[in-house]
Order: C-alpha cells, then sequence, then structure tokens
C-alpha cells in the first residue's frame, strides 16, 4: 500500500513538508534512502490521505511498522525499475525543493534590507551575510522584530541587533532541546540544513 494510494501530488508535498527527511529516524533523501509517505493513521483503521495524516518515513522504518511497503515482491524487476524511477523523481524534487528555499531566503533578505532601511530612514545593512544566516536559523520575522528593538533601544546599532538574533537563536536551541529526547534516534534537522 503506501503510495499506491496516495496521489503523487500530495506525497511530494508531505516530503517537501518534512525537507525529504524521515521523521522516525533522521535520514534524508540524500542518505540514499528512498521515501515512504506513511499514514499516523493506517487506512485501515479509517486514516485518509490527507496531509496530516502523512509522514516521510524511509522505506526500512516503514517497513519495520509492519511491512506496509509497495505491494509487490521485492526480489522482482518491475519492483527495482519502479523503484530506481521513484527515487529520481525523488532526488529531482529535493533538488527543486531547496532551489526554491534558496531563492526563498534571498527575497526574505531583500525583504530585511528594506525593512532596516525604512526603520532608520536610510542605513544600509552592514553584513548581509549575517543577517541571512539569521533568516536562515530564526527566520524573518524573528529578524525583523531583532530590528525593531535595535531600533528602539539603541536608536539602529547593529551590535543591538546581532545579540538579539543571537539570544533568539540560544532561545530556539533550548527550546528544541526539551523536544529532542522525545525523538527515537537523532533530531530531524540541525542548524547546517539551513
Ligand atoms: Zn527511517
Amino acid at each position: 500500500m503506501g503510495r499506491k494510494t496516495i496521489r503523487p501530488k500530495n506525497r511530494f508535498e508531505v516530503f517537501k513538508r518534512d525537507n525529504f527527511t524521515c521523521q522516525y529516524c533522521g535520514r534524508k533523501i540524500s542518505d540514499n534512502v528512498i521515501l515512504h509517505a506513511d499514514h499516523i493513521v493506517p487506512v485501515a483503521e479509517g486514516g485518509t490521505s490527507d496531509m496530516h495524516n502523512l509522514v516521510t518515513a524511509c522505506q526500512d522504518c516503514n517497513l519495520g511498522k509492519g511491512a506496509r511497503l509497495l505491494g509487490s515482491t521485492p526480489d522482482s524487476k518491475a519492483f527495482d525499475v519502479e523503484e530506481q524511477t521513484e527515487r529520481i523523481s525523488q532526488m529531482k524534487a529535493f533538488s527543486q525543493a531547496q532551489i526554491d528555499m534558496v531563492d526563498e531566503i534571498e527575497r526574505q533578505l531583500e525583504a530585511a534590507k528594506e525593512y532596516w532601511w525604512r526603520l532608520t530612514n536610510g542605513s544600509a545593512t552592514p553584513d548581509l551575510r549575517s543577517v541571512r544566516m539569521f533568516i536562515k536559523s530564526i527566520g524573518l520575522v524573528e529578524v525583523m522584530d531583532a530590528m525593531d528593538r535595535a531600533v528602539v533601544k539603541t536608536g539602529g546599532d547593529w551590535r543591538y541587533f546581532y545579540a538579539t538574533c543571537h539570544h533568539k537563536l540560544r532561545d530556539k536551541k533550548e527550546a528544541l532541546n526539551v523536544v529532542v529526547p522525545t525523538v527515537p534516534t537523532r533530531p530531524y534537522y540541525n542548524d547546517s540544513d539551513f
């Protein structure tokens, strides 16, 4: 079962949402696995194929959960071809998702520059690499909040902006550490993934 019952578009939306990462073991498509969209509540128990009932799982984890695999015999030729075709599709979608993410971060960087420029009546952002890094790690909304604080507290001191972003990043990591022990083996992602 698994992917046969789920529309391809939905399946890839699930992978994209989960950053092409198995949500059980943390392995990614780039770790040479093939991904499945796994039903959280099985279809046999009334689970639907909506996004909220689907989670990205690698083949091993999906198998381990109860042998709900592709439906054909694993050693047949047809299975191999189908699996290889599927994996190529998944790698292509992963590449495209990464390109989209880079484009999106550059758009957000432009928005942050524009926002700072308006807040400070025309000051340039001194270090775009730092701003980009913070956008990737804490998100644009938090970066803009840090800009607001820097302007309110100091009239626009970049050191205050950096310090605020660092605090936000530390808080986020601490919050993640509370969550991590509930993950079976390792965290789903780390900062280097962004
Ligand atoms: Zn897995």
